[in-house]
């Protein structure tokens, strides 16, 4: 579904990426390690075409759903506008969707309203609701503690289980990587370039 082939990346005259190829087949999951300003958000960017200042192509799926570490709901509409109005969902499908995160009868709220772990349910939830053929999750788990960590990953697992998506997961966490990666890539040096991780 993802076929990434960059020659490189630079802000400014500083280069950040390198010489980068990336595949992704649907179904699977891939995550990407590396050290902190190594420049993983700005890959995740190229490939959701959020960023056009690179060498290089992208062969992209027109379904692409992206989940930062923050939620970033919209605070004055309601959870249920929330799926609504990005995604144009029936109210149907969004009363299946809130289920689906452990939300149900919740549609009415506001995001203040949620604990944080109910609203990056719900950044979840949102970005399976569009039925994505790539997922680009952006350390979707970091800054949680472990029960809410694990309770998200499982979430993740189940959401994933039902569908066909290819998934490209930002983290720091080894264990994280090893728990929900087919494989791990590993972003590193400077220009920056992909290695399967060790
Ligand atoms: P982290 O793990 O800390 O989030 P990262 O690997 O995601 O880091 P990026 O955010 O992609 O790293 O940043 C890579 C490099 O590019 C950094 O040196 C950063 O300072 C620089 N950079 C990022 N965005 C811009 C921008 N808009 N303009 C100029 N430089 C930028």
């Amino acid at each position: 579904v993802l076929a990434v082939s960059l020659q490189g990346m630079r802000f400014d005259e500083k280069p950040v990426l390198g010489h980068i190829d990336l595949r992704l087949n649907s179904g699977e999951t891939v995550a990407l390690t590396g050290p902190s300003g190594v420049g993983k958000t700005t890959l995740m960017r190229i490939i959701a075409g959020l960023e056009d200042r690179f060498e290089g192509h992208v062969r992209r799926p027109d379904r692409i759903a992206m989940v930062f570490q923050e939620p970033t709901l919209m605070p004055w509409r309601t959870v249920a506008d929330n799926l609504r109005i990005p995604l144009k969902l029936s109210s149907q499908a969004i009363d299946i969707a809130l289920e689906e995160v452990g939300l149900e009868g919740r549609g009415s709220a506001f995001p203040n309203q949620l604990s944080l772990g109910q609203q990056r349910r719900l950044s979840l939830a949102r970005a399976f609701a569009g039925d994505p053929d790539l997922l680009l999750l952006d350390e979707p788990f970091v800054s949680l503690d472990a029960e809410l960590a694990d309770e998200m990953m499982t979430l993740f697992e189940t959401l994933r289980a039902k569908r066909n998506v290819a998934t490209l997961l930002v983290t720091h966490a080894k264990s994280e990587a090893e728990r929900l990666a087919t494989r791990s890539l590993h972003l590193s040096g400077q220009p920056a370039t992909l290695k399967p991780a060790s």
